[in-house]
């Protein structure tokens, strides 16, 4: 096993501040970079140093990604892997370090800010309110991967927990309906955050019955998360946490 190790690095979901420390010195550190051009910002590569390989994965296979990457580790150079939000979600990492084994390469990760994240605080909302929802549900509608039919959007509606949609903003009318159909009331709160926590962020919102309508004028077709359920609402209760009367241990 070469000691020399590929890093996989969360980017956060935008703002170039929202790397880790751990994240930017492996960046900064790097010889060679690969980072998914279509969603990491760009910014986020002045950490590189200067003479610091960079390649575009938006351009490339993974077998081309997996070349890079092997041929920088056989050169002894650091290799980071720059991927958006965090890795662990439609991250596509599995693939990554599967080749990586085969080729005796060994890895570490660094995790991320995934955009659900950056796109609660752009709204500045807690996805487990008390009493209204404490689960949430991270999902999307099936594109060219396909989605478990037991996933189904509706299926997860049902629940009426927070969810949040991701990869499916393109086709907001059909995610509305599912929701709909899933036996969410048309007046339910919904958002749709654009680029959360980029310069030109966008958030809109409204409920079930206006969305797709106020998506669609706000011109939003891809890198944005829908936000669905009565979190986003205005019923409220306090959480115990910080109620007087319980004392509690783990005061966070
Ligand atoms: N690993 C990433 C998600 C990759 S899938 C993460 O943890 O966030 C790509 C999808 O993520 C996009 O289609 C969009 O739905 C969402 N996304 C990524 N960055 C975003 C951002 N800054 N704002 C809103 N949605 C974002």
């Amino acid at each position: 096993m070469n000691m020399n190790k590929v890093h996989f690095v969360g980017a956060g979901p935008g703002d170039k501040e929202l790397i880790t420390l751990k994240g930017y010195k492996l960046l900064s550190n790097a010889d060679v970079v690969i980072y998914a051009g279509s969603l990491v910002n760009p910014a986020l590569l002045d950490y590189c140093k200067e003479g610091c390989e960079i390649h575009d994965s938006a351009y490339m296979n993974l077998q081309e990604i997996i070349e890079v990457m092997e041929k920088g580790i056989k050169e002894g150079k650091s290799v980071v892997r720059l991927q958006t939000g965090d890795f662990s979600i439609y991250g596509s990492i599995r693939e990554q370090v599967e080749d990586l084994a085969k080729l005796n390469i060994d890895y570490d990760c660094t995790p991320g800010v995934s955009s659900f994240l950056g796109a609660s605080s752009a709204l500045g909302v807690e996805y487990t309110v008390p009493e209204i929802s404490q689960s949430v549900v991270i999902t999307r509608m099936e594109g060219r991967t396909p989605v478990p039919l037991k996933e189904s959007i509706e299926s997860f509606a049902a629940h009426q927990t927070s969810m949040v949609i991701f990869l499916s903003v393109q086709e907001i009318e059909k995610v509305v309906e599912k929701l709909i159909d899933g036996g969410y009331d048309k007046t339910t709160p919904i958002a749709v955050v654009y680029k959360a926590t980029w310069p030109d962020e966008k958030v809109v919102k409204g409920t079930l019955k206006d969305i797709a309508t106020k998506v669609k004028e706000a011109d939003i077709r891809k890198t944005a998360l829908i936000m669905v359920g009565e979190f986003l609402g205005k019923e409220y209760n306090n959480s115990k946490l910080y109620d007087k009367d319980f004392v509690h241990e783990y005061r966070g």
